[in-house]
């Protein structure tokens, strides 16, 4: 069989964290078989859409290195789409909704509704009076065709609903089994609206088919909704895709995860500087174990390790301290060319420094950074070194005297070396630690006013890296003005 998933995300305005597993799962399964992945638009919703969404949509699916075959795409910024079962966006196919809806009311399996918002209110009020179950009383199933056909060309209000036959529905689940429903718990469900647009149930499922998907991976909270997509399957004869639904995502607190307790857009964890791998591979792992404790994939790894049989019922717990840890491997294990252009947004009051010096600092900060945004606190004395104390420059077991003494020196040292040594940061090191060694001192004496001259700061990168990074003339530049500062 061809394998055919589909991501059909709803154009709100971001990627919830959630949504971003969601396709990942589809992506990781369609890919794992060979098949194919299609991205579409769920706007008939058009209270919910959000002008850009789409585009931004796309862009993130491609920061996150998730390509796909069929769906919209941006074209010199301009929206167009590719693959043969379009449009992708179902604004865009009213027409085939509105045929397949006519369709199901003939042979009668759904039928017209006049009824009014205000009867609606007052239905569900005296319902929820008698605690009864909140549904539509099929009152407009009594409707003769005559009375339809004319208020229908009166152009009256209405919208069509689909009738739920009665029993219960069963159906097998790719990650749960087998899952009964009582189909009395489920309402008549609105599939045409009274705009002329679909509901989400109608429109998934002509889509679905249309499209050719064979397999709907998605969150748990569409579990309710499969009767309704199964009577709709069966009213237009349509052969039964596989089901897959997701566990949800949760707060430490196991809470569902939501706005409330941090971030959930994806844009977001991007913007502060969380790289798109780190992203991707926590993601899948929340709620899919592949074996052993290994924890890093790449995506490539994570599309042969991927199976439904092992994605878990329960719901996984969304932790950001490990995303962050997972950052921080990422961060220092990427190429270091990748790093740079990720971290491109980030330098800040660096970003006129020249790129080299930049990959640089990029080198010696990565070690200490959790998210790339972080170096932004580390950058400032990159460009300026920043006021300190002179006392700043006295290791905890000298005094100033011999924190002079020793700047003097390293000074003198600095000025009478070979200036490509200041290219290696090896041979910086072992120039110095040399130094150290020849005249029997001690590391902290020598290299702690060393790295406070350097950076101003007394916690920063080592001296050997910061010399690296300043290179020396700048080096000395600021040895001397620790020297001056020592004076004063
Ligand atoms: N448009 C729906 C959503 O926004 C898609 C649900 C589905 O995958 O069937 O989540």
């Amino acid at each position: 069989m061809n394998v055919k998933t589909r991501f059909p995300p709803s154009p709100t305005g971001f990627l919830h964290i959630g949504s971003l597993r969601t396709a990942l799962y589809n992506y990781l399964f369609a890919k794992k078989h060979k098949g194919t992945f299609l991205i579409r638009v769920e706007d008939t919703d058009r209270e919910r859409y959000v002008k850009g969404a789409v585009e931004s949509l796309i862009r993130t699916l491609e920061t996150v290195g998730m390509s796909y075959d069929e769906g919209p795409i941006l074209v010199d910024g301009k929206l167009s789409e590719k693959g043969s079962n379009g449009p992708y966006t179902q604004s865009q196919r009213l027409p085939i909704y509105k045929e397949h809806a006519q369709k199901l009311v003939e042979q009668g399996s759904a039928y017209y509704c006049f009824c009014s918002k205000e009867r609606l209110e007052e239905l569900r009020n005296q319902q929820q009076i008698a605690k009864l179950q909140t549904k539509y009383d099929r009152c407009c199933l009594k409707l003769d065709p005559e009375e339809i056909t004319r208020r229908l060309s009166a152009g009256e209000s209405h919208v069509i609903r689909l009738m739920i036959p009665g029993g219960e529905t069963t159906f097998h689940d790719e990650i749960r089994g087998s899952i009964t429903i009582s189909n009395s718990e489920i309402d008549d469900q609105v599939l045409m609206k009274t705009d002329g647009y679909p509901t989400y149930h109608l429109a998934v499922v002509v889509d679905d088919h249309l499209m050719g998907v064979t397999h709907i991976i998605r969150g748990e909270e569409w579990i309710s909704s499969v009767p309704k997509h199964l009577a709709l399957y069966n009213a237009l004869g349509f052969p039964l895709p596989s089901f897959a639904h997701l566990p949800l995502i949760l707060n430490t607190d196991k809470s569902k995860l939501s706005k409330r307790q941090g971030d959930v857009a994806v844009e977001d964890y991007l913007a502060k500087g969380y790289l798109p791998e780190a992203l991707v591979n926590y993601v899948a792992l929340l709620g899919f174990n592949p074996t052993g404790d290994r924890e890093i994939y790449t995506m490539k790894e994570l599309v042969e390790a991927f199976e439904l049989s092992k994605v878990n019922k329960s719901g996984a717990v969304f932790d950001r301290t490990k995303l962050d840890w997972m950052n921080g491997q990422y961060i220092r294990a990427i190429d270091p060319e990748r790093l740079f252009m990720q971290a491109i947004p980030f330098f800040g009051s660096a970003a006129t420094l020249p790129d080299e010096q930049k990959k640089k600092i990029l080198e010696v900060e990565k070690e200490r950074l959790t998210t790339i945004k972080d170096l932004e606190e580390h950058i400032g004395m990159y460009v300026s070194i920043p006021d300190y104390p002179a006392t700043d420059l006295v290791w905890k077991k000298a005094d100033a005297r011999d924190a002079m003494l020793h700047l003097t020196n390293l000074a003198n040292l600095l000025e009478t070396t070979e200036a490509t040594t200041f290219e290696h940061r090896e041979l910086i090191e072992s120039t110095i630690k040399q130094y150290i060694r020849d005249n029997d001192y001690q590391n902290g004496n020598v290299l702690w006013p060393l790295r406070v001259a350097l950076s101003g700061q007394t916690q920063s990168a080592g001296p050997f890296d910061l010399l690296w990074v300043l290179g020396v003339e700048e080096g000395m530049r600021r040895i001397t003005k620790a020297i001056d500062n020592l004076h004063t």
